[in-house]
């Protein structure tokens, strides 16, 4: 199960609709400084309703709209190889923000993507992804950090934490 292809439209950099291929095993995307590479791993974190803005590169989700259309939503979809289309979209107001997801086109809950997401094995906090940085962070850090990230990966601080709850029981 992968992600076949992502859509975009008015998301940071990608003023126009833009559709990105993703293959099976490996795909690399290279491009010139500043070309928007980062910004494709940013709209998947959008959709996946992973990340705060922060994780996103952004001070504020509203940021991840295109600064230059002039246009008040941003959106990516992404489709799975099983078919299962998800979709985030955000629309600026003058006071606010409004949020809409939807799962194969109809409008749904973060429940419910959270849910389909978490049967694939994908969830909130979890170390989906490594950004970039990340590595030289990796390095840097002591080996209790490092282990915690180990932990993650390998599905075992959710039993640790699990544990800990179930002794303040
Ligand atoms: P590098 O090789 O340096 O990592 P990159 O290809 O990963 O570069 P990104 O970080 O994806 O580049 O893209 C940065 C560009 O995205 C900047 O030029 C920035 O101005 C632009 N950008 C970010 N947010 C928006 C936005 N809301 N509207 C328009 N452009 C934006
Ligand atoms: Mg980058």
């Amino acid at each position: 199960m992968h992600i076949t292809h992502l859509e975009t439209d008015n998301f940071k950099s990608f003023g126009r609709k833009t559709k990105i291929p993703l293959f099976p095993g490996f795909t690399v995307i290279s491009g010139p400084n500043g070309s928007g590479k980062s910004n494709i791993i940013d709209s998947i974190l959008f959709v996946l309703a992973l990340s705060s803005s922060r994780s996103l590169r952004a001070e504020r989700l509203t940021d991840l709209i295109n600064l230059n259309s002039g246009k008040n939503t941003a959106e990516v979809e992404l489709t799975f190889s099983d078919g299962t289309v998800i979709k985030r979209r955000i629309k600026r107001t003058d006071s606010t923000y409004y949020n809409y997801l939807y799962l194969n086109g109809r409008p749904c809950r973060q429940g419910d993507l959270l849910e389909f997401l978490a049967q694939r094995g994908i969830v909130p906090h979890g170390y989906n992804v490594v950004m970039q940085g990340d590595i030289n962070r990796i390095i840097e850090m002591s080996d209790l950090e490092r282990r915690k990230i180990i932990d993650e990966i390998a599905g075992v601080a959710e039993f640790d934490q699990k544990k800990a709850l179930a002794f303040v029981e």
